[in-house]
This record gives structure tokens, C-alpha cells and sequence, in this order.
């Protein structure tokens, strides 16, 4: 299994945002969206982005790198986070245009969220109380609750307002606006920024 943690970009300022950035190209069925774009095709992509996202320490990495024959364990939970995934996305849209969440996504979180509580339980350890999870399960069930935590933080909090798309073209990535002027609009000034910038070059110049 080849990890390739430098091929995810992180410009959300937040993980669940972060990981909604691994999709593209959204399409809207009746009560969900799915991405026909996807950078995470297998268990070493999710990896490799929780590695680079920092959802994912390197022991755990290894941990499940040596588990990697468990294909089922792994279809799992990718197919997990996929679905997190989706409902995390549905969400934020909903409130960027102001409608209502599907339930279903809504509800996709609550389990997820709730889950996550449920696998954590405090205990004393060397003069201080340590969370620790409850049971060992799949490595990776880690990554999905802390991304599960941090949607719940996003949504419930004052930030949500802040959610934004990216004003590039046919670049549709999500980002928390937490410029001090409340202007940011690109992902990332490098890229869509700097295409817009050139684009509008373009057409001043085309105009002379
Ligand atoms: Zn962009």
C-alpha cells in the first residue's frame, strides 16, 4: 500500500470540510447528493488524506497498513466515511443557500455523532483524566468519529454562517471564511484565485 499524503490539499480551516474536498462534481438526487468525482478510490487514499489532515496519527497509519488483507474491514469503513461524507456536504449546501438539510443527512450525522460519543469514555491516568476510546475496533473508526465531531462543532456553531464555495470555475470546494475581512472567496489564491486573475487579465486586454 502506497501513501501519498501530499496529494490532498487542506484549505477548508476545517476537517469535515476538508474531507467534503475529496469529492467533486456533486449531483443532487431527491433526497441526497453523491460526487461523480473521487480522490479517495481506497483504503491507502483515506489514509494517506487522514495522515496529511492529522486525523490519523502515524501509529495508527501502521496499524492499519498491517491490517490492510482485512479488505472487508476496509470496504467498510470507506464506505463509511463516504456516506459521512455526502450528508456532510448536503448540509453545508443547505445552509450556504439557507434551505433545509435532507433528514436523511441530517440524521447520517446524529448516528455518526453519536456514535463517536458513545466509543469514548474518560479514565485517570497518571494524575489526569485521558480520553480514551472504549473498545478497540477498526483503526480507522477513529478518523471517522473526530470528522463526525468536528461537522457537529462546525454546524452548531457561529462559524456555519461563514461555510462558502469556492468562486472558482468548475472548482465547487468548501471553505470556513475566517478572513478578517469576511471576503475570502478561493479555495486557494494560487490556483482559482489566480485563474480569475488571469482570466480577467484576459479580457481587459482582449477588449484594447
Ligand atoms: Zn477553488
Amino acid at each position: 500500500m502506497e501513501l501519498q499524503p501530499d496529494k490532498f490539499k487542506l484549505i477548508a480551516g476545517d476537517l469535515s470540510l476538508d474531507l467534503v474536498n475529496t469529492a467533486s462534481k456533486w449531483q443532487r438526487a431527491e433526497n441526497s447528493f453523491s460526487p461523480t468525482g473521487d480522490s479517495l478510490a481506497d483504503i491507502s487514499d483515506l489514509v494517506s488524506w487522514a495522515i496529511k489532515a492529522k486525523a490519523v496519527d502515524e501509529g495508527t497509519a501502521r496499524r492499519v497498513l498491517k491490517s490492510a488483507e482485512n479488505d472487508k474491514l476496509d470496504a467498510r469503513v470507506l464506505r463509511r466515511v463516504k456516506k459521512l461524507r455526502s450528508a456532510i456536504y448536503g448540509i453545508a449546501i443547505a445552509m450556504i443557500t439557507g434551505k433545509a438539510p435532507f433528514p436523511d443527512d441530517v440524521d447520517c450525522l446524529e448516528k455518526a455523532r453519536s456514535r463517536a460519543l458513545d466509543g469514548q469514555k474518560i479514565e485517570y491516568v497518571r494524575g489526569r483524566l485521558e480520553l480514551r476510546r472504549r473498545k478497540e475496533e477498526a483503526p480507522l473508526d477513529a478518523v471517522l468519529d473526530s470528522i463526525a465531531l468536528s461537522a457537529v462543532d462546525l454546524f452548531t456553531s457561529d462559524r456555519a454562517e461563514r461555510i462558502r464555495v469556492c468562486g472558482g470555475e468548475s472548482c465547487g470546494w468548501l471553505f470556513v471564511d475566517d478572513s478578517r475581512g469576511r471576503n475570502r472567496h478561493w479555495c486557494d489564491m494560487r490556483d482559482c484565485g489566480n485563474l480569475a486573475k488571469v482570466r480577467r487579465f484576459r479580457r481587459k486586454s482582449s477588449k484594447v
